[in-house]
């Protein structure tokens, strides 16, 4: 089954703790051997800037992740493409692990719409808008009682991106941003990383209204495999360990809400330490798979979820 997935921190780790993608047993979760197990063929990659990085220490901190991204890609091009365009799309499959850079949280842009321009060039072709802390775009899921609707800068930032072919990243965003941001794409907005709400009620997880919204626009919600959003309670005393049965509850509630079009996989993969038992690392998707043909979907439904549905979507929004 061809892999492609919406979110993975792995070159924020790389980038960090200096971590070789190449090794198996390295510590990464998705790391180039397992990737080439499961088929694995794109890999969005996260350049998370942490709260403690403000003003141009984030705008200096993400370059450095993307100059690692930069640094593998150039060293191993068997290994690695750099996806910047559509026609970059159709060259994915043929060996190496596609990779796209994608701000999470906006941080990095110190509220300066000609430093989206040169990350553009940098090849970044989405933003997460927020993380948990507030930035320059609007407050994210993390603050206490979110007041903020989408700033002035953010809706400049909306239309900049959707100019230049980059996706509206709505994961972090807590209401009542989310609706301004609704009101203001006019080209498919996604969610990368997700549970949904409807299963594991905490604001980081997105409601029905939401996931409708962002599929009744053409969009596309990844859902996410950390145990906190899948499994109610999960890590708390006397509550079972999460699994990929957990996930699928997830992955049908999406696609019972948004259609079997527009919903797919942004694992968070290196974004956590506890992972669900049988969802350790990127090897482990083929029990993801099975879970999902033992509830009845298709092999033609499951290839939509797996990959063909975050193709389709990249496709419409990248230049
Ligand atoms: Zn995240």
């Amino acid at each position: 089954m061809r892999y492609a997935d919406a979110h993975a921190d792995t070159f924020y780790r790389i980038t960090l703790e200096q971590l070789d993608p190449f090794q198996r047993e390295g510590g990464l979760h998705v790391n180039l051997p397992r990737t080439r197990d499961v088929g694995q063929v794109l890999q969005v990659c996260s350049v998370f800037t942490p709260a403690r990085y403000s003003g141009k220490g984030a705008e200096d901190f993400a370059r450095r992740i993307i100059a690692t991204l930069d640094h593998w890609a150039h060293q191993r091009p068997d290994a690695f493409l750099r996806v910047r365009n559509r026609a970059d799309l159709a060259r994915l499959g043929g060996g190496a692990l596609g990779l796209i850079p994608w701000l999470e949280g906006a941080s990095p842009l110190r509220g300066e719409l000609s430093l989206l321009d040169e990350f553009f060039a940098l090849g970044v072709r989405g933003i997460g808008l927020v993380h948990n802390h507030a930035n320059e775009v609007a407050d994210g899921c993390g603050v206490a009682e979110p007041r903020k609707g989408l700033s002035e800068f953010g809706r400049g930032l909306i239309a900049r991106m959707e100019a230049l072919g980059m996706a509206v990243d709505c994961a972090h965003l807590p209401q009542p941003a989310f609706n301004d941001v609704m009101a203001a794409v006019t080209r498919p907005p996604c969610i990368s990383h997700v549970g949904a709400r409807g299963l594991v009620d905490i604001v980081r997880n997105a409601d029905d209204a939401m996931l409708r919204a962002v599929a009744e626009r053409g969009g596309f919600v990844g859902i996410d495999f950390y145990p906190g959003h899948v499994l109610a309670g999960a890590f708390e005393p006397g509550v079972r360990e999460a699994t990929v049965a957990d996930v699928a509850d997830h992955l049908l509630h999406a696609i019972k809400v948004c259609g079997l079009g527009q919903v797919g996989l942004g694992g968070d993969f290196d974004g956590f330490n506890d992972a669900c038992e049988d969802l350790r690392h990127v090897g482990d998707m083929p029990n993801l798979e099975r879970e999902l043909a033992s509830r009845g979907l298709p092999d033609s439904a499951i290839e939509k979820l797996f990959s063909a549905n975050l193709l389709r979507y990249l496709g419409e929004v990248l230049p």
